[in-house]
């Protein structure tokens, strides 16, 4: 079934790379919404919403789509922790799938951290140390996909936040058992990497996802707006999307 969408932040820099490709994926954009749109009506017109806009625009967009009962995708990052928590429990009579990276790869590279992080646990004598490359022009350090790595083992390994180290300088002394290494690389272009390391004796892993094109985003939040139309009620990651849970 081709679906109908109504597009949240249509004339950004994600609303135009989902517009482009909307076709590919079987997918219209019937109601391209802006700032200062009012959607009301052609919300009704929609099977689901698509929302890559900005933070305090999700919380409007989601009353009006639960009022509406059209289910909801959310790739629009920068919402505190009272205000994401406002919009959960509004959302919570439509399925949703709300992720901060939409890209399958990375999704992907969450899964086999999780997997290889269950297996070189505290007790393995390996070294996780991540490591994230993005473009000069970057605010934030580390970024919110390494931030999500950082968590999925420090998780596994029972670990705390003091426990993860951001970068090294000066003479910080052995690296000790439970530390998780954290790096940041600022430079030029680059769009995105990701690499997780696993440091052992004599042999080292690493698991990277690099990012060239922001259609990636553009091309999982259309595979996750076709996947939500089908579902029950509730808050689904992007893994669920794919199938890449436990
Ligand atoms: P952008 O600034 O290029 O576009 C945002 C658009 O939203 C603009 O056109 C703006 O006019 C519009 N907008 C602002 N207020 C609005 C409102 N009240 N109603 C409707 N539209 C409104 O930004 P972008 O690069 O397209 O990113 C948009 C969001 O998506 C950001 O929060 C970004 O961090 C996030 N993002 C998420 C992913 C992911 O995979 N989840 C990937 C890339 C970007």
């Amino acid at each position: 079934m081709r679906n109908k969408i109504l597009l949240c932040g249509a004339k950004g820099r994600m609303g135009s790379a989902i517009s482009a490709i909307s076709d590919q994926h079987d997918c219209e954009i019937t109601a391209p919404i802006d700032q200062g749109d009012d959607p009301s009506e052609q919300i009704h017109k929609c099977d689901v919403v698509i929302d890559f806009s900005l933070a305090d625009a999700t919380l409007p967009m989601a009353e009006m789509a639960v009022q509406a009962a059209k289910p909801m995708i959310i790739g629009t990052t920068g919402h505190d922790r009272a205000l994401k928590q406002r919009i959960i429990q509004t959302l919570s009579p439509i399925p949703v799938v709300w992720a901060g990276n939409f890209s399958t790869g990375v999704n992907i590279l969450f899964y086999l951290t999780q997997q290889v992080s269950r297996v070189l646990d505290s007790k393995s004598d390996f070294d996780p140390e991540v490591l994230e490359m993005h473009h000069r022009l970057k605010k934030d350090a580390p970024s919110g996909t390494a931030d999500r790595l950082l968590e999925i083992i420090k998780d596994s390994r029972k670990a705390n936040d003091h426990d993860i180290t951001h970068g090294r300088s000066g003479i910080p002394g052995e690296r000790k058992i439970e530390e998780i290494g954290s790096h940041a690389i600022r430079g030029g272009d680059i769009v995105g990497e990701h690499t997780v390391m696993y440091a052992g004796i004599g042999e080292r892993i690493e698991l990277t996802h690099r990012a060239t094109d922001r259609v990636i985003f553009a091309a999982g939040a259309l595979r996750a707006a076709k996947w939500v139309a089908q579902q029950k009620p509730g808050l689904y990651s992007m893994q669920d999307v794919l199938g890449l849970q436990g």
